[in-house]
């Protein structure tokens, strides 16, 4: 029964055991960040990297190298301008450290976050693709482990929720030890803004990038969340790009923009290279989209209506929860994993 698959103009999903193998990935950016939380559980306000210069009180240490702060309207183009300058070596160094210190201090709140509703929507086949040096991902991550079945996480550009260890090529959760030899983690690099970012130049970096590209590669869905792809990171986004075109399922995959409605148009232009457009949901929040309507089975509740025609009711939708307790216990009651079929597909 069905079409031979050389006569689809699409790859068929993956499906072992009547599950499906196929990941769905979400690329997370600054707008996810704040989303998910705006001040941390200390008050502290998220800076974004644009003006993080003024957030942080940089100034003084700029103004000494000469440098009129008034005429910087961008701390990521100022860093990408002294940044390669052997004269600004330790300048650039100073406003990196400083930019570290501060990300590493901000905490999650004890309330749950549309982080702790991303990371329980997912299972172990998919992926989260994070942009973000703040350690929130992290942290929800960390504290919703002993839910089990989590996806995987993959920083591309560092992050200061995790530490690695050189002599052992792992990485972890920043403040924890190596598991093979039992040190402390050293800092990851994090990748700061430059024009021409080298992927390759960090082994761990490199590593991340590796990663990233191979779920992409055979994702039978993506969501991309507050992360508004930067012209002036091309290399990132051509990587993204190349990698998801392999998966070959466009027609079919979905395809899900979650970003202001004031970016609507600019950000649908930038991501049309990838999608199909009736495949294509833009909206301005998590609740909107498969992952919270259709949470740990987002692309099996998918599949199962637009190639079944057997569509899910939506029972087990997400709610807004009170306490991360409450909101665990109901993900643990999702467990029809199995794709409805009677023939293959
Ligand atoms: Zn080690």
């Amino acid at each position: 029964m069905g079409i031979p698959s050389d006569l689809l103009p699409y790859r068929k999903p993956h499906i072992k055991n009547k599950r499906l193998t196929d990941p769905h990935v979400v690329i997370v950016g600054a707008g996810a960040s704040i989303a998910a939380c705006k001040y941390d559980k200390n008050g502290v306000e998220v800076p974004v990297l644009k003006n993080i210069h003024k957030v942080l009180g940089l100034e003084t240490a700029i103004k000494d190298y000469g440098f009129s702060v008034s005429d910087i309207e961008d701390f990521e183009m100022f860093y990408s301008s002294i940044a390669t300058k052997p004269k600004y070596k330790d300048l650039a160094a100073y406003l990196e450290n400083a930019v570290r210190d501060y990300f590493k201090k901000l905490e999650l709140p004890d309330e749950p976050t549309y982080y702790d509703y991303l990371i329980l929507s997912l299972t172990e086949k998919d992926a989260i693709i994070s942009f973000n040096w703040d350690p929130f991902l992290a942290q929800a991550y960390r504290r919703n482990l002993k839910v089990g079945n989590l996806p995987m996480m993959i920083f591309p550009h560092g992050n200061v929720g995790m530490g690695i260890c050189e002599d052992c090529h792992t990485i972890g959760y920043a403040d924890t030890l190596c598991s093979e030899c039992y040190n402390e983690f050293g800092d990851m690099p994090l990748l700061f803004p430059v024009g021409e970012k080298d992927y390759g130049k960090h082994s761990i970096i490199k590593f991340q990038w590796k990663q990233a590209q191979e779920y992409l590669s055979h994702a039978a869905g993506v969501t991309v969340f507050g992360y508004s792809a930067p012209v002036t990171d091309r290399e990132a986004f051509d990587l993204m790009k190349n990698a998801y075109q392999e998966s070959g399922m466009k027609e079919i995959a979905l395809f899900e923009i979650i970003n202001l409605e004031s970016v609507r148009e600019e950000q649908v232009t930038r991501w049309e290279e990838l999608f199909n457009k009736k495949m294509m949901i833009y909206t301005d929040t998590l609740k909107n989209t498969q992952l919270w309507k259709f949470p740990r089975v987002s692309l099996e509740a998918l599949f199962d209506a637009i190639l079944q025609c057997h569509p899910r009711e939506e029972n087990k939708s997400f709610q807004s929860f009170n306490s991360l307790d409450d909101l665990q216990a109901f993900v643990k009651t999702i467990d029809e994993y199995e794709l409805y079929f009677e023939t293959e597909i």
